[in-house]
């Protein structure tokens, strides 16, 4: 007999001893098309009662890219942002000094974060509505003074770093074209850098050359911003006529964009250098000319230290008792000075706090680090390919040595990026800090994030918060992650395994978005409370250990004023995180010093 279809459950397939015949077979196919049916009879009537018009599928593709050509060149402006308006004063003079036009957009406000909302997809992390909208927003700028949407699409190309992910960085590229699309700039050309593998050449190899001179003048435009950006938040909170130090910062970023403008590019010239050049090793040699000039040339670190003499005399009282606060997060949130982090720079350093910023050399710094791990992880081995099998030991060695000749490369990139930091360093008098050992902070926060997990901060998150918090260098580790923020959010994970560990620790994570500035305030000072008291038990405890009063101090300090210049270095202390408590040590130690040469020089009288 054949079974019925009708009734049969799924439970009741054919039973040991049961077959399933033609006849069978066929009512159950003419089941399965039964339901089929009604689920697209279903799915119609449901479309049709919600106003969902089912159209035929259309793949995104990525649109045609106009190019951007050498002859373009003299009349297309480069747009950048995103970074601090002193990183971005040197990247422009960089940039006009290497011939081009270009122009800085403004810091990114919520005005442009709602335009990003307006004109992107839904979903996105904010960093991408705060930069997307504000280039729309600048665009639609210039329409209002009068220029064509053609005008302004002909004559202009924004250039911004990208990645391929992990994260929503991965994104960036099409959020910036769908933007300009809905808000009527189609067409707009948007060249990426690439974080890995450079810029992508066929957009850009025409227009923008990327060649030794470009990254040399941006790195070391980066470099100096880092440094005079860290030197400015050292010295501002405790500067003794309020304004001084903004002041003497912009004049100093005005001189130096000068000098970048101006800047000399090593070439082989005159008649010895064409002959060289018309060498078969001439662009070898011409690029070593290069290597040389930016390892030993005096000119940049020549205008750094005119302008870290300008610094040198902003008096300071760091006799001012204030609770450092590091800020870490994502890129982004971490460095932007404006809406983009509810202007957390200036409401930490209203509120009486003393910032630690961090550098882009720290990311630069990560980026070279993880590329040697990675070699390290493939040992050897390119892309898809997969590992010789044990016999081929041929295939084997040229692989290890393939990648001892990469990690050797990279190891020299490391050696001489920092060389080039701590030239610029001195000449602000080591004020700013040093850059951290990748080394260290993978050591630090592998326990908590796996250290290969990359994506936006990857484990500096986590490592730094340790670093600062353990090698006293902060009262407080402030976090900024943007909402919608994929590695953040997995920090945060790692974090409260962290702040379970050392319990000393004030860590705080803020999640910045456009809204909720007030909030986000409130609780900062809620855990900025509990660092200012730390930081006054602090100083109590250090004045008590020297056996000095403030005012002891004070009158030593009008006894020596060169110890009242903003580029003082003041030697840190184990176990001592204040500016104004380590100043006391070291005041007690210069007291102490003074002493025995006083006793000595009696004992030889
Ligand atoms: S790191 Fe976070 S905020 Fe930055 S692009 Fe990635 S997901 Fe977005």
């Amino acid at each position: 007999m054949p079974m019925d279809s009708s009734q049969s459950g799924p439970q009741s397939g054919p039973q040991s001893g049961q077959r399933i015949t033609t006849s069978g077979l066929v009512n159950i196919r003419s089941k399965e098309e039964l339901i089929r049916q009604k689920l697209e009879e279903e799915r119609v009537r449901l479309t049709r009662e919600m106003g969902i018009e089912s159209h035929p599928q259309r793949h995104f593709k990525r649109p045609v890219e106009n190019p951007f050509t050498k002859s373009q060149r003299a009349n297309t402006t480069l747009l950048f942002g995103g970074l601090t308006w002193k990183h971005e004063q040197l990247v422009h003079g960089a940039l006009e000094g290497l011939g081009y036009k270009c122009r800085a957009l403004p810091v990114p406000n919520v005005a442009a974060f709602q335009t990003g909302k307006e004109y992107g997809n839904n979903g996105q992390c904010n960093p991408t509505y705060f930069t997307v909208g504000n280039l729309v927003q600048f665009l639609q700028g210039l329409e209002q003074e009068g220029q064509s949407r053609q005008e302004i699409i002909d004559n202009h190309v924004f250039f911004t770093a990208g990645a391929c992910g992990p994260c929503r960085f991965g994104m960036y590229e099409a959020e910036y074209r769908l933007a300009l699309r809905n808000s009527g700039f189609d067409g707009f050309r948007v060249m990426l850098f690439q974080q890995s593998g450079g810029l992508n050449q066929s957009e850009a190899e025409a227009g923008l050359e990327m060649n030794v001179d470009f990254f040399l003048a941006i790195l070391n435009a980066l470099n100096m911003g880092d440094l005079i950006n860290d030197a400015g938040y050292q010295i501002r909170p405790y500067e003794a006529h309020a304004g001084e130090t903004d002041a003497v910062m912009k004049e100093c970023m005005d001189t130096l964009q000068d000098v970048f403008k101006n800047h000399r590019r090593f070439t082989l010239e005159g008649k010895a250098g064409g002959f060289l050049k018309n060498l078969p090793l001439g662009d070898t040699t011409e690029y070593i000319g290069k290597f040389l000039d930016q390892l030993f040339g005096k000119e940049y670190t020549g205008a750094f230290k005119t302008a870290g003499e300008r610094f040198a005399k902003i008096k300071v009282d760091r006799l001012r008792v204030k609770p450092i606060v590091k800020v870490t997060g994502e890129f982004f949130a971490q460095t932007t000075e404006g809406d983009g982090n509810f202007n957390m720079f200036r409401f930490l350093e209203g509120e009486g706090a003393q910032v630690l910023v961090e550098p882009i050399g720290t990311w630069i710094m990560y980026l070279m680090h993880q590329a040697k791990q990675q070699k390290k992880d493939r040992k050897g081995v390119n892309g898809e390919e997969a590992m010789p099998a044990a016999w081929r030991v041929d295939k084997r060695v040229k692989n290890e040595l393939r990648m001892r000749k990469s990690l050797a490369q990279l190891t020299l990139a490391e050696a001489i990026f920092k060389r080039e930091w701590n030239r610029l360093r001195e000449a602000l008098n080591y004020l700013p800090h040093d850059l951290t050992d990748q080394y260290e902070l993978q050591r630090m926060a592998h326990p908590f994030y796996n250290s290969r997990a990359a994506g936006g901060e990857g484990h500096l998150e986590v490592a730094k918060n340790i670093y600062y918090s353990n090698k006293d260098l902060a009262h407080m580790v402030l976090s900024l992650k943007p909402f919608g923020c994929m590695p953040s959010t997995q920090s945060d994970g790692a974090q409260s395994a962290v702040v379970n560990l050392y319990k000393d620790m004030i860590y705080l994570p803020i999640e910045t978005s456009g809204e909720g500035e007030i909030n986000a305030h409130s609780r900062v000072q809620m855990a900025l409370g509990e660092a200012k008291v730390k930081a006054k038990q602090e100083f109590a405890r250090v004045l008590e250990e020297t056996g000095l009063t403030v005012e002891q101090a004070r009158d030593y300090v009008t006894d020596h004023p060169e110890l009242e210049s903003g580029l003082y270095r003041v030697p840190h202390h184990k176990g001592v995180i204040g500016a104004a408590a380590n100043f006391v040590k070291h005041v007690a130690e210069l007291m102490k010093s003074e002493r025995r040469t006083r006793v000595a020089y009696a004992a030889a009288d």
